[in-house]
Formats: C-alpha cells, sequence, structure tokens
C-alpha cells in the first residue's frame, strides 16, 4: 500500500493481525537481529529496510512520527510534560532551550490543553488519559513530520474523548498537509477519517480500496463479517454479526486462504491455494469467490444493515 501527502489510510484488522507490526516495521523499530523484513519500505524513495540505524533515528521522531495506543506508556512518568516537549524538538532542530519551549507550548495549545502556559510543567499523572494522548500528538507533530502513524490511538480512551482526539488528529493532518496511517479495530474509526482503507487478516492484506468503495462494494467475507458486527445507532439492529472460530497461529496459519476454517463461503480451493491480491488502485482483494457472487454478498449485506435486520 502508499499514502500520500495529506491523505489518511486505515488499516483494519482484528488483534494480533499484523497492523501494528507493520506499522513498526515502516518505523524499524523490530529488531533487526530475531526479525525478518522483507519486500520494500520507501519512504521519499528511500528504501527504510535497508537504511543504517543512524539514518532511522533521524527520520524517526521527525520525517515520520508515531502515536501509539497508551501514552501513559510512552511518555516518561518522572519528567515534566514540558521538558519530554523540548527534547524531541532539540534532538532534530538546530533551536535553542528557550526556542524548543516557546515550540512546546505552542503545540500544546494547538492540541488543545487548557491553561498551556501552567501545565507545560506538570507531569504526565496530573493529566487525564485524554489529555495525555494530546500531549502525545503534540510530540508527534512537533518536528512536522512527513508522515505520522497513529498505532489505536484512540482505544484506550472513553467515545466522548475518541471523537475529540480524533478530530484534533484530523484536523492537524488536514492543516500540516501530513500523510496519516491511522491503525485500528474498529471500523467507524475509519470511515471517519480515512480516504482509503487496507483491511488486514492474519498478516496479510485481504482487500484495499477507498473509503466509499469499500463500504458500499466489499468484496471480501472477512469484511463482510467485519462490516456486519458494526454497532449502528441509525437503525435498530437486532442482533450484530459474529466471525465465528478464532484468528489463526501466525506461527502455523491455514493451508491455502488463510480465513477458510471461518469462512461461510470456503470451496475446496480455498484451502489449497492462497488466493492472490487482485484488482487495480480503484479496489483490490484477495478471494477465490467470482466477482458476482461478491457483487450480490456485498448488496445483500447494505440490504440487511440497511434495514437492521438481523444478519
Ligand atoms: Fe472465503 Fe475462500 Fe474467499 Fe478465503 S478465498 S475468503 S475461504 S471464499
Amino acid at each position: 500500500f502508499s499514502v500520500e501527502p495529506g491523505q489518511v489510510l486505515g488499516i483494519v484488522g482484528e488483534s494480533g493481525c499484523g497492523k501494528s507490526v507493520t506499522c513498526l516495521t515502516v518505523m524499524g523499530l523490530n529488531d533487526r537481529k530475531v526479525a525478518t523484513s522483507t519486500g520494500q519500505v520507501l519512504f521519499r524513495g528511500e528504501d527504510l529496510l535497508t537504511t543504517d540505524a543512524k539514518r532511522l533515528r533521524e527520520i524517526r521522531g521527525n520525517e515520520i512520527a508515531m502515536i501509539f495506543q497508551d501514552p501513559m506508556t510512552s511518555l516518561n512518568p518522572v519528567h515534566k510534560i514540558g521538558k519530554q516537549l523540548e527534547e524531541a524538538a532539540l534532538l532534530h532542530n538546530d533551536m535553542t532551550k528557550k526556542e524548543a519551549r516557546a515550540r512546546s507550548l505552542e503545540m500544546l495549545k494547538v492540541v488543545g490543553i487548557p491553561h498551556a502556559t501552567r501545565r507545560v510543567d506538570d507531569y504526565p499523572h496530573q493529566f487525564s488519559g485524554g489529555m495525555r494522548q494530546r500531549v502525545m500528538i503534540a510530540m508527534a507533530l512537533i518536528n512536522s513530520p512527513d508522515l505520522l502513524i497513529a498505532d489505536e490511538p484512540t482505544t484506550a480512551l472513553d467515545v466522548t474523548t475518541q471523537a475529540q482526539i480524533l478530530g484534533v488528529i484530523k484536523k492537524l493532518q488536514d492543516e500540516f498537509g501530513t500523510a496519516l496511517i491511522m491503525i485500528t479495530h474498529d471500523l467507524g474509526v475509519v470511515a471517519e477519517t480515512a480516504d482509503e482503507i487496507v483491511v488486514m487478516y492474519s498478516a496479510k492484506v485481504v482487500e484495499h480500496a477507498p473509503v466509499q468503495e469499500i463500504f458500499s462494494r466489499p468484496r471480501h467475507p472477512y469484511t463482510w463479517g467485519l462490516m456486519g458486527s458494526l454497532p449502528r445507532l441509525d437503525v435498530n439492529v437486532e442482533r450484530l454479526v459474529q466471525i465465528p472460530g478464532q484468528p489463526p497461529s501466525l506461527l502455523n496459519p491455514p493451508k491455502g486462504c488463510r480465513f477458510n476454517p471461518r469462512c461461510e463461503y470456503t470451496m475446496s480451493v480455498c484451502r489449497e491455494a492462497e488466493p492472490p491480491l487482485v484488482g487495480d488502485a480503484s479496489h483490490e482483494d484477495a478471494c477465490h469467490l467470482d466477482s458476482a457472487t461478491k457483487e450480490r454478498e456485498a448488496a445483500s449485506l447494505n440490504e440487511v444493515l440497511a434495514s437492521g435486520a438481523a444478519v
């Protein structure tokens, strides 16, 4: 997949499907002694998989930044918020401490921390979960990165704070023209924020399309399952669909299509041959079903979801 400046790419899938590992690989944060990465990760033409550690340190936190799920584990509990922001600015810029402090304050205001001038000298434990996540966003954007990776940035937050944080990320991403990769298990989050969606299952991309296309004409049975399990407020859904079974072990994945033990459309070919990702930039998927069946099932799923009937 690729993501352009100003664009939002959502990566969705169940816990353990490889979403975070994919992004840690992009950041070069997988230990090269124990992890094997193949293929290419091109950032402005530079392959990050073969770039040396020194160059990766220059890129991380500067040209590519990441927001993690739990801000408490990313912030140092014994240092003041302001000091941590200043360090992030000083590490990659030729500026004085005074300038770094001014930049930190400016970023705290940008992400909506009330009374930023006073709160800049507070410790992380003096902030609520939502405010800590705002601080992490400020830290990620302090060096105006070209690519921002947000790994489940709102999972640990209540729904009201989640909406606020998503709003802050989207507003800043629009303003700065940053390319954004949003990792989530929540289709609702990507529906609101993403331009394109990649659906992952068992460490494989199973579907990839613009957001409108995925929601109106999903082609993969796993995506159908995800959509059926989405709670709706606009219609009275009697019962949410459940995808039976468990995600497979990545150490010993099933032969053929990795979704075959849980798929209600499984054919014999599915147990033998892994379906390739086929299609074009407007929509690609990895499933052996024929196009007519995919179209028909997507239309019937949309009809059922629109009516709110049990799936
Ligand atoms: Fe289901 Fe077969 Fe398609 Fe896999 S390839 S999703 S098992 S129909």
